[in-house]
């Protein structure tokens, strides 16, 4: 079972989830988990990113423009072992096959987008039910390009511009700015684009792909250390499949081997374990909305007590003794505390918490 995103978060958001259930619609109003965009160039690997993070093939992928509207992919965690999808253009209809999620979303492109290359700013929603993920939103975005090709209007650049920062102005999206190495990092769009969404860097994660396919002579240790370019949450290089690992449809699972046995033999990624793989950018990520949870609780427990004192005075009216949900959410919140303090003790003991590389 390869690390997917949240997997180490999984028991912690479950029990923020226990919690919310209890709680009238007004004190978990707000209470949600960040969604995390993928933004860059045309071909730089969002899509193949954003699918290793899954752990699963379902997106269209190439080396000519693929995604061509926004796909929200709303991850559910649900406890049968069966994974599948479901689009909201089609509730009901249960694709379990990940190849026809594939085609399903070619299609629906070409519907909006046209056969020849278009883009519409339309979303594609997809739900993922699976026992392996936790509840929260991929956006796969259409990457960014210069020349128009096909039916693209003239401005196609400003418009794919204006559509990507839709998504990653709110304060709570989490910006994967992809880059690929082939390429200098001072000419990143997701890096400029992720500069004007998110000025002072505080969630932006530089993701550095195709670092297999280098300049002979060349590496990206600079890149992912930062001296390049800082960014506070620091770089995470990665090793997705080629266009011929698609082609002879390599599994993710030989790709993650791949991905390890690339980092452990090249020298000079040598101790930088930190910043290299899917893994640590899953952990990355987990990091993140740990410390987003973490952030939440003070804001929960106050409005979990104002619920509990109004609850408190209706049951002295009637004499009342059960005890009440909100007095259940307090006792349930205090617990889960303490549980993020031992956490994130136990993560940043296993790898130092990534936010100032
Ligand atoms: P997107 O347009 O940013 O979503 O990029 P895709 O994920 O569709 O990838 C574009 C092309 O680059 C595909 O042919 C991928 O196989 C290839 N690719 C992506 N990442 C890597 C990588 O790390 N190494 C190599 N060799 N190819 C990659
Ligand atoms: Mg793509």
């Amino acid at each position: 079972q390869p690390a997917t995103v949240g997997q180490a978060v999984i028991p912690l958001v479950n029990r923020l989830q226990d919690i919310m259930a209890r709680l009238d619609g007004d004190a978990a109003a707000g209470v949600e988990l960040p969604q995390v965009a993928a933004i860059g160039g045309q071909s730089s690997g969002k899509s193949s990113v954003l699918e290793a993070l899954v752990g699963r093939d379902f997106l269209p992928r190439g080396p000519e423009i693929c995604t061509r509207r926004p796909l929200v992919l709303q991850l559910v965690r649900h406890s049968a072992p069966e994974e599948w999808g479901e689009f909201l253009h089609a509730p009901g209809r249960r694709f379990d096959d990940f190849e026809h999620i594939k085609r399903e979303i070619q299609s629906e492109t070409d519907k909006e987008a046209g056969g020849n290359k278009g883009v519409s700013d339309k979303q594609i929603r997809l739900k993922i039910f699976s026992p392996n993920v936790i509840d929260i939103t991929l956006v796969d975005l259409p990457g960014i390009t210069r020349v128009p090709v096909g039916d693209q209007p003239s401005d196609i650049e400003s418009r794919i511009r204006t559509m990507i920062m839709q998504y990653i102005k709110h304060p709570s999206c989490i910006i994967l700015a992809v880059s690929p190495a082939n390429a200098d990092l001072a000419n990143s769009d997701a890096l400029q684009l992720a500069r004007l969404g998110d000025p002072d860097g505080s969630r932006t994660i530089g993701v550095i792909t195709k670092l297999d396919i280098m300049d002979r002579g060349t590496d990206a240790r600079n890149f992912l250390l930062g001296n390049v370019i800082p960014l506070k949450l620091g770089y995470v290089g990665i090793v997705n499949r080629s266009q011929e690992d698609i082609n002879f449809n390599r599994s993710i699972k030989d790709a993650l081997a791949f991905e390890e046995k690339f980092f452990s033999t090249l020298p000079a990624y040598h101790g930088l374990s930190q910043c290299c793989g899917v893994p640590q950018l899953a952990k990355k990520l987990n990091n993140i909305l740990l410390k987003h949870i973490t952030d939440m609780l003070p804001g929960l427990k106050s409005r979990i007590n104002a619920q509990l004192v109004a609850v408190a005075k209706e049951h002295a009216a009637y004499g009342d003794t059960a005890e009440s949900t909100a007095g259940q959410g307090v006792k349930l919140l205090n617990i889960l505390g303490k549980y993020c303090e031992a956490f994130s003790s136990t993560v940043e003991g296993k790898n130092k918490v990534s936010t100032d590389q």
